[in-house]
């Protein structure tokens, strides 16, 4: 039997192919499983694991799994897709494996994406808003007046699971789909440069995992090329679009408006960024759906049950993806 460390609770169910295999599971906090272990207290706990699952918002990084691999850790598996809060280079250089939760969120993520192109697009927030507070005065036939989701060109950065996904949903909206990546992808609507897409888009979504290239891929000059009446979408993760320029852009009419699930400094949120005009914010709850919850933890306990039984799984991570 191994112990295998969960950082923070997952949800009913989500250990299940971990007690299955007869390993025990450990939290740091037995009477608060939703408080996950600050950075020190995990450094010092992690070597007496085989195995640990961890949350996005849980900082694997080079002393961490050092001080795993000096003591038992064979394996992190992460309960999200995107694994930017891991060093994977780290880990595979100390051979610790390290998995996440591909496949099983694309859908779920997909929705949140169609979610906020149409709150955005359409401005419901705000008109929600003026409605909780007191202030709609009726029926206006030149009120609330927004733009429309169906029939424009959505342009997606990023082609991979969700941006299929989100492919998928577009064309029941009857729209054109354009998308970029750094690899041709051999499907119709690839166009060669960011600056293109972000040119011919009236919705502009963001599907790209967060590492070196990608930060701040979105920033004031890309948000020039975008048409004045675009928006822009954010699920993929917060440092990708750089906030400031982004309020300044929403500020100046440099583009219309802007819908996030993802934040630069999660929990906390530019100030900036809450006062500024015609923006839907959501608190990074892109894969929350009970279904999928469960799908992510029992795949990433899966991960960890499979490398502690000396099997491959399918859902590793490797440094070498990363670069490619
Ligand atoms: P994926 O299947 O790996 O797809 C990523 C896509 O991004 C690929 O098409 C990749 O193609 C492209 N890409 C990578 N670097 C790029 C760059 N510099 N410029 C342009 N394109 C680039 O990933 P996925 O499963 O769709 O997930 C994407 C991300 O969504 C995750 O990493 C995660 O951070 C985020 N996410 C957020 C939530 C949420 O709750 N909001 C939920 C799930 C996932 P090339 O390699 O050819 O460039």
């Amino acid at each position: 039997m191994s112990r295998v460390l969960i950082t923070r609770s997952l949800i009913e169910g989500g250990t299940d192919p971990l007690v299955t295999a007869g390993h025990e599971v450990v939290y740091p906090r037995a009477e608060q499983r939703d408080v996950a272990p600050p950075h020190d207290e995990l450094v010092r706990l992690v070597a007496e694991f085989d195995g640990m699952v961890c949350h996005l918002t849980d900082r694997i990084d080079r002393p961490v799994l050092q001080a795993g691999h000096a003591g038992r850790l064979q394996v992190v598996a992460n309960a999200a897709v995107g694994y930017d809060n891991i060093d994977v280079a780290a880990a595979n250089a100390l051979g610790v494996t390290v998995c996440n939760t591909p496949g099983v969120l694309d859908d779920t993520t997909a929705d949140l994406a169609f979610l906020l192109i149409l709150a955005a697009a359409r401005q419901s927030t705000d008109a929600e808003k003026t409605l909780r507070e007191g202030r709609w005065q009726g029926w206006g036939f030149a009120s609330n007046l927004a733009r429309d989701v169906h029939g424009v060109t959505l342009g997606l950065v990023g082609f991979g699971r969700i941006g299929h996904a989100v492919a998928a949903r577009a064309a029941g909206f009857d729209m054109e789909v354009l998308h970029t990546a750094r690899h041709t992808t051999g499907h119709p609507g690839f166009v060669a440069t960011l600056d293109e897409l972000l040119e011919r888009s009236d919705i502009v979504s963001l599907h790209v995992p967060l590492n070196d290239s990608t930060h701040h891929l979105i920033g004031a000059p890309e948000l020039d090329r975008m048409k004045s009446t675009a928006v822009l979408v954010n699920t993929a993760r917060g440092p990708v679009v750089d906030e400031n320029a982004l309020v300044t852009a929403l500020e100046n009419g440099t583009i219309y408006a802007a819908g996030l699930d993802v934040f630069e400094g999660e929990p906390l949120v530019n100030p900036r960024l809450l006062a500024a005009p015609r923006t839907t914010l959501l608190p990074h709850i892109g894969s929350a759906t009970i279904a999928t919850r469960t799908r992510m933890a029992q795949l990433a306990c899966q991960g960890v049950s499979d490398v502690l039984a000396g099997q491959t799984p399918p859902n590793i991570v490797s440094a070498a993806s990363l670069s490619q």
